[in-house]
């Protein structure tokens, strides 16, 4: 029996809202394959330490090979969309997420992505929001606490939550941090959380708008 030396303690399963990193000053660009569903998106499977430092790059000669992921890259577009602009299919940042982080995973690349999609699946995170009546509203207001109780009793675990700021200078919820143990199998309660942007007590949860996006 071969067990793959891991080297690190657990994975940030983040998770974005959309419409969150397009209504900021720097805007965003639809992608290629279309204006993305109004639900999370997977930003990445990270590996992490336990102090809160994690590793990246562990393989610089790794490259994204599509034809291994070939079957999975309608479900990608539509779960997996980068907003970056200029305007792209989603490969420029799955392949940065592969070399940053997934060659960290000591997944394969298949089962990193897979992964990462299962786990999208798993957490249902608007289904579970919207189970708390917390639904993307202009002008309304949630408080984190309600948003991380909601996806608690949906996930059975606390995420973290990290915010962006509007134009107008509005908190927003931006993206959803879930733990997941060094084997990929479980959502587990995280052991450290991030240092990221804080909230403030009450925050917005935006639609998507017509004009927060660059025409290309
Ligand atoms: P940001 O500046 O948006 O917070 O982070 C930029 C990038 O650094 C992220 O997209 C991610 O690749 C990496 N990163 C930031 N915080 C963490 C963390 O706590 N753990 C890991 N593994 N990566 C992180
Ligand atoms: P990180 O290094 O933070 O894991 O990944 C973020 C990198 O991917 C940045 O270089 C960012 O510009 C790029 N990127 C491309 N599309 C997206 C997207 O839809 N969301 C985020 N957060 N970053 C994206
Ligand atoms: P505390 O130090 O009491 O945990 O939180 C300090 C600030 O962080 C408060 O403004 C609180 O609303 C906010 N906060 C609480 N939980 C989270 C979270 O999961 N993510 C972020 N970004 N802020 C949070």
């Amino acid at each position: 029996l071969c067990v793959a030396s891991q080297d690190f303690d657990f994975f940030y399963f983040v998770q974005q809202w959309p419409a969150s990193y397009c209504d900021t000053r720097r805007s965003c660009c639809y992608p290629t394959t279309g204006k993305p569903d109004e639900d999370f998106s997977i930003h990445g499977l990270w590996p992490n330490y336990e102090n809160g430092k994690w590793p990246q790059n562990c393989d610089k000669e790794s490259s994204l090979d599509e034809s291994e992921i070939s079957d999975l890259i309608s479900t990608m577009e539509k779960n997996w969309p980068s907003l970056a602009c200029p305007s792209s299919d989603g490969v420029r940042f799955w392949s940065h997420e592969w070399l940053k982080h997934g060659t960290c995973s000591a997944l394969s690349q298949r089962a990193y992505f897979q992964t990462a999609l299962d786990f999208k699946t798993k957490s249902n995170l608007l289904k579970n929001l919207n189970n708390a009546g917390i639904v993307p509203r202009n002008g309304e207001h949630y408080s984190v606490e309600s948003i991380k109780k909601a996806i608690e009793e949906g996930v059975g675990h606390t995420p973290y939550i990290e915010c962006n700021v509007d134009p107008q200078g509005n908190h927003q919820l931006y993206q959803v941090y879930l733990c997941v143990d060094s084997s990929a199998s479980n959502f587990i309660d995280c052991p450290v959380f991030p240092h990221g942007r804080k909230c403030g007590s009450k925050i917005e949860f935006p639609p998507f708008s017509s004009t927060d996006h660059d025409e290309f």
